[in-house]
């Protein structure tokens, strides 16, 4: 046998088609770019956040809290939990990948949906897993669909509720029914990261489930309502014995000290909150509705996003996003989620939502 003529990538690992992130710019010459292509908050962070991370500056040298303890606490507080319970980590993206490392390998089965979260692929692949991919019912996860997916080699499920890039959810009662039908050694990863978004009686984030059982866990951002993508904070709400596990593989100072200051400053600043959910809840009935009447159909979305379907070839999503572009207006290609002919617009400023829709209005008219 000869050896190979360089290293090689363990196997598999060349075969994981690689995160695209929304774009951010436009072509040279465009006046103002909209960025709506990642589900940023619109208003940006708590001038509070802006300021604690100003003050961290002048001491870039100490290495951060590893435990992140402030943050932890901080979190704690504001949801009512046990600080025990929550680890924080470099965006919720380390905490989906630190579950996928620790509970997967090679020849087990990782589950998610049709349109689910690209990221999950991508982690249950990295750990040599064989990712599941399960047909979802008008553009919503089926939790029938999902048990019917589950055979012995299954190590865990990951759900987005409420899911990017659709924007729908599975209700509170349905979680629960998908849990009971899940293998008592199966993980069930809740990923709430639009959570605050949501105002629907019949969703929760899947706080109690973790309580009371021993193989579910919840994924929260700081990257969509608090504005602070740029900052990379996450963090998960999970059983002792799985943050035992999460802490022995994650890095020993995986959140930064800009972040957790920023991040402690943010989540006591309910206000900011407020105001970003407020925002929502004006635009994203407004833009459904005045993009539904230029005869485009738009998924039912509970988050701070929209997912616009385009009618035909002449007017389809690749030509709109040209068209949306050269105006300044960056949303996002969804083709890898399974939806070559829509668009996935985050719900933007006053300024960005009107030009979006005279912008559309234009271009079908064209
Ligand atoms: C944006 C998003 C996240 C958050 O990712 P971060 O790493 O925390 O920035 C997680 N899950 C879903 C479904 C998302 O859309």
């Amino acid at each position: 046998m000869s050896l190979p003529v360089r290293p090689e990538p363990k196997p598999g690992i060349m075969d994981i088609a690689a995160y695209v992130p929304g774009k951010s710019a436009a072509p040279a010459g465009v006046a103002k770019v909209h960025k709506l292509s990642s589900n940023e908050n619109p208003l940006g962070a708590s001038p509070k956040a802006v300021e604690a991370v100003r003050s961290v500056a002048a001491s870039l040298e100490f290495y951060p809290d590893g435990a992140a303890s402030r943050l932890r606490e901080a979190i704690a507080e504001v949801h009512g939990l046990n600080p025990d319970n929550i680890l924080c980590t470099n965006g919720s993206d380390e905490a989906l990948g630190l579950l996928a490392q620790a509970y997967l390998q090679p020849g087990d089965e990782g589950v998610f949906t049709e349109h689910g979260f690209l990221v999950y692929r991508i982690y249950i692949q990295a750990a040599g897993a064989v990712p599941v991919v399960v047909k979802e019912t008008e553009e919503t996860a089926d939790v029938d669909a999902i048990l019917a997916a589950v055979t012995d080699r299954t190590r865990i499920v990951f759900l987005a509720n409420p899911n990017n890039p659709t924007g729908t959810y599975v209700p509170f009662e349905e979680v629960r029914r998908l849990h009971a039908g899940l293998p008592k050694n199966v993980l069930l990863v809740l990923d709430a990261a639009y959570a605050e978004y949501v105002r629907r009686n019949d969703y929760e984030t899947g706080i109690e489930l973790v309580s009371s059982f021993d193989n579910v866990v919840m994924t929260r951002t700081f990257s969509k309502v608090y504005g602070l993508g740029g900052a990379r904070i996450g963090w998960i709400y999970a059983p002792a014995h799985v943050i035992a596990a999460l802490n022995r593989i994650r890095g020993p100072f995986n959140v930064n000290a800009a972040a957790i200051e920023a991040g402690v400053a943010a989540i006591r600043d309910r206000g900011h909150v407020e105001k970003s959910v407020a925002h929502n809840d004006q635009w994203l009935p407004w833009l459904t509705e005045k993009l539904t009447k230029l005869g485009l159909r738009v998924t039912p979305s509970i988050g701070n996003f929209i997912l616009i379907h385009f009618p035909d070839e002449r007017r389809s999503a690749a030509l709109a996003d040209e068209y949306l572009t050269a105006r300044g207006y960056i949303l996002r290609r969804v083709a890898g989620y399974g939806f070559p002919n829509a668009l996935r617009m985050t719900i933007g400023t006053e300024e960005a939502n009107r030009g979006v829709v005279a912008a559309l209005s234009d271009f079908l008219k064209d």
